[in-house]
């Protein structure tokens, strides 16, 4: 019987690994942690955001990076049926706002429980070890060498090692090395669905506030046009800018820190300079003694105004009679403009997925083989592929597993 070992046991490798053993194949999973899926369990905030409900079109537009290799390994194994997939095997689901779908109990590990057990009930070995590097014999693959020296060895090998993001969780980014060594090229790594870090420190003093709805627009220093904008929710740090608006950029902008990019912060989108000059004055007129503090009190967050007041340079004492045109100008200004410089994104410790990898070019689109080596196909995190949050990534993992489990051995390859 032909001997299929997958290396990494998160959610594309378990998928492609059960595939396979259903087929006939003799399977075996690597993992170097004592437990698989340890990612798996942290996913939406532990409730796993398993899929989103999109169809295939929907899918393909949630893919920042190289969609179109995609088209096959979702057609072939959709949304749909992921969630069909969950269901049978126990897990009951729920779609929420924007088509995410959680299972019913908020519990990521049934997610993580039902892949194992599939898996189980297919036939796959488990076997709790680190692969070193994978062997290769006149240009085809012949076996994986493991932490300790041993060679296991392989007639087929699918390598699903994940990226380099929480590497807390074994995601050490170990297959990027494995594929680079035998001949496949590797796309610029760097962490995204990550916050950014910025220049001003007043930033600190807004831990942890969130503002929903307001507008932000990214442009290189000294320029007027954004190369990003969207309205949205976004979370301040002690280090920087997060939240879900700040996230989406990060998947989508690439030199963060290595320009000068400002992030302008429009608080009030829904009204126009003017708009608010007029609120300003009504405010103004309700209550002529107020302090200008206390005026901002109205249109901000408490927790803004002492950084709003230190940035405006007007003094927060002074009365709202006695405000100038000019200074009600400034207020409205930094209303819509509340900037930070981005000095770089956060570490991949803090990144929800790696961006980058094993170039797609190299890899056989409808089958997840190695157009380099023959025996060797790949799944997940590790391809030079990533979706935006809304359960793009983990359907990344199910179809590109599901693809290469039931493709690797059906060629030539392995005769
Ligand atoms: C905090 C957080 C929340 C997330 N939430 C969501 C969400 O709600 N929805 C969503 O769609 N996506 C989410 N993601 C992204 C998603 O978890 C990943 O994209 C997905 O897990 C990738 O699956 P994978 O199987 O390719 O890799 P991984 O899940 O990273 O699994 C790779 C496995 O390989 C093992 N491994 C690595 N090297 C070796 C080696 N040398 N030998 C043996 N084993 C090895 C690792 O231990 C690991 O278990 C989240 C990510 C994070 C970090």
């Amino acid at each position: 019987m032909k001997q299929i070992v997958v290396v990494g046991g998160g959610p594309a490798g378990l998928m492609a690994a059960g595939q396979a053993a259903q087929r006939g194949l003799s399977v075996t999973l690597l993992e170097g942690q004592p437990r698989p899926a340890r990612k798996l369990l942290l996913t939406g905030k532990g409730r796993c955001n398993v899929t989103n409900a999109a169809d295939l079109s929907g899918l393909i537009e949630n893919v920042p990076r190289n969609p179109k290799f995609l088209y096959a390994a979702f057609s072939a194994f959709s949304a749909q049926d992921t969630m069909a997939f969950f269901e049978a095997r126990g897990v009951p689901l729920k779609v929420e706002r924007g088509n995410r779908v959680f299972p019913q109990s908020d519990r990521a590990a049934d997610i993580a429980d039902a892949l194992i057990r599939f898996a189980k009930q297919a036939g796959v070995t488990f076997r709790q070890e680190k692969a070193a590097a994978l062997c290769v014999s006149q240009g085809k693959i012949s076996g994986v060498r493991l932490i300790s020296g041993a060679i296991l060895p392989a007639d087929g090998v699918i390598l699903a090692t994940g990226g380099r993001s929480y590497p807390a969780t074994g995601s050490t980014g170990d297959g990027y090395r494995m594929a680079r060594e035998v001949g496949h090229t590797l796309t610029p790594q760097r962490p995204s669905l990550v916050p950014f870090e910025v220049r001003e420190a007043d930033c600190a003093e807004l831990q942890g506030l969130s503002l929903r709805n307001v507008g932000l627009r990214i442009a290189e220093a000294g320029c007027e046009k954004p190369v990003w904008q969207a309205q949205g929710e976004l979370l301040f740090t002690h280090f920087g800018l997060s939240g879900p608006l700040i996230l989406r950029a990060s998947a989508d902008l690439s030199e963060i820190g290595q320009k000068d990019f400002v992030a302008a912060i429009d608080l009030k989108p829904a009204l126009s300079p003017e708009q608010l000059d007029a609120r300003l004055l009504r405010e103004i007129a309700s209550s002529p003694n107020r302090q200008y503090a206390n005026l901002l009190a109205s249109l901000l967050p408490a927790k803004l105004i002492p950084v709003f007041v230190a940035r405006v340079g007007i003094p927060p004492d002074c009365r709202a009679h006695a405000l100038t045109r000019a200074q009600r100008s400034e207020t409205a200004g930094l209303l819509k403009q509340l900037s930070f410089h981005l000095t770089g994104y956060r570490p991949y410790a803090e990144a929800v997925v790696t961006r980058g990898g094993v170039a797609v070019g190299e890899v056989e689109p409808g089958t997840m083989r190695s157009k380099r080596v023959a025996g060797l196909s790949f799944a997940g995190e590790l391809l030079d592929v990533d979706g935006y949050t809304g359960g793009f990534n983990l359907q990344i993992a199910f179809s590109t597993g599901y693809l290469a489990g039931n493709c690797i051995g059906n060629g030539e390859e392995l005769s």
